[in-house]
């Protein structure tokens, strides 16, 4: 099948923002094929590229001058089963929920604290989702990619994604760089059920042991009365990540905000509670234009309808210069901003 290039493309259904923004020129790939294809085309090779999966991390501030490349590769399927572990593979534009389901179908557990996490399953591993206790580093096990330079396939392992916190090589050296095709996860053996994250501990306290099925609708039920959903009120789920500082800068802080909430990492060092800062600058619920602080999840900026990725940024600026003010910590966003 030829490339097919859509011209003056809305991106308003294509981002969870719902921000309204053109793509001059778009192009959707479905296999590893056609974004060799892309790369080796005489025309569309050389030109800047936006990698587009789900559109729920990413805000959109002005039309993309890059060609985006929209990511449509699917395809699942099992290809180890024995006593050390399962290992499943899942193409780059499969939803990852939909990733997670279909693994729970098969008998397959492992997944099911990083239930609803919206997107796709080729941008997980760009920001090593995470949540109720979970990341995709604990899962992962290799991932295709070509590279948009050279048109290269290359297979990457644990150790070249570098994952950190919400973080990996595709936000550094590889941004922009490496169309993720294909993402290879190990299911473990035995499986056991991952329930110390605050929220699901007081769910299953002095209960028998929750089967997957059970952890996997907790985690829906939770997720679904904490966050907004972005059909109804656009959003990228957290839109600022945990700041990590070392233990002097967390026990100035103490001293002055005893109640601030941190939890203590393996390198001694802290993650502060970001939504706590927030709301202690009183921006919790705060609109600003047609964009607002949720009223419910501090972390999470929300379209009250029609506004701009401009909109969104200037709220997003001044949740971070108050923190700054405040505590003298800088936020981090965590989407990606074009
Ligand atoms: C309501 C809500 C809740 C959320 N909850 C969580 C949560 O609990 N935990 C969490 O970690 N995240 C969460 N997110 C953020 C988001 O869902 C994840 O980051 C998700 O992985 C983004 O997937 P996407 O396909 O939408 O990526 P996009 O938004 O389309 O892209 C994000 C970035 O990845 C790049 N990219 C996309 N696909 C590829 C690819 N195939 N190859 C290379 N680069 C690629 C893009 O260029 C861009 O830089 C939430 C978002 C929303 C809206």
């Amino acid at each position: 099948m030829d490339l097919q290039l859509e011209h003056d493309v809305a991106l308003d259904a294509l981002n969870t923002f719902g921000v309204a923004a053109r793509a001059p020129r778009l192009v959707r790939v479905h296999d590893a094929r056609e974004v060799r294809r892309l790369v080796d085309d005489a025309q569309l090779g050389a030109c800047p590229k936006l990698i587009l999966g789900g559109g729920s991390n990413l805000l959109l501030t002005r039309d993309p001058d890059a060609l985006v490349v929209k990511v449509e590769i699917g395809g699942l399927r099992v290809l180890r089963d024995d006593a050390d572990g399962c290992i499943v593979e899942a193409g780059a534009g499969v939803r990852w929920h939909e990733l997670v389901e279909w693994t729970l179908r098969q008998g397959l557990p492992g997944l099911e604290n990083l239930a609803l996490i919206p997107g796709t399953v080729g941008a997980a591993p760009v920001q090593n989702i995470g949540a109720y206790g979970v990341e995709l580093a604990d899962r992962f096990e290799s991932l295709d990619a070509v590279d948009l330079t050279t048109g290269r396939e290359v297979t990457l392992d644990v150790a070249t994604c570098r994952f950190g916190y919400r973080d990996s090589q595709f936000k550094h050296a590889l941004a922009g760089r490496s169309l993720i095709t294909r993402v290879r996860l190990r299911l473990p053996r035995p499986w056991a059920p991952q329930i110390a994250y605050a929220d699901l501990a007081r769910r299953f306290a002095g209960g028998a042991t929750p089967s997957a099925q059970q952890v996997f609708d907790a985690v829906c039920e939770i997720r679904r009365a904490k966050l907004p959903d972005p059909a109804v009120l656009g959003n990228a789920g957290s839109f600022f990540k945990n700041p990590v500082v070392n233990r002097t800068i967390r026990n100035e802080i103490l001293e002055e905000y005893p109640e601030i909430v941190s939890y203590p990492l393996a390198d001694g060092s802290y993650k502060l509670a970001a939504a706590w800062m927030i709301d202690a600058c009183g921006f919790k619920g705060r609109a600003l234009g047609r964009a607002a602080v949720d009223a419910r999840h501090a972390l999470v900026l929300v379209n009250l309808g029609g506004a701009s990725g401009a909109e969104i940024i200037a709220l997003a600026q001044a949740v971070r210069a108050a923190v700054r003010g405040k505590f003298g910590v800088e936020l981090e966003f965590e989407p990606v901003v074009v």
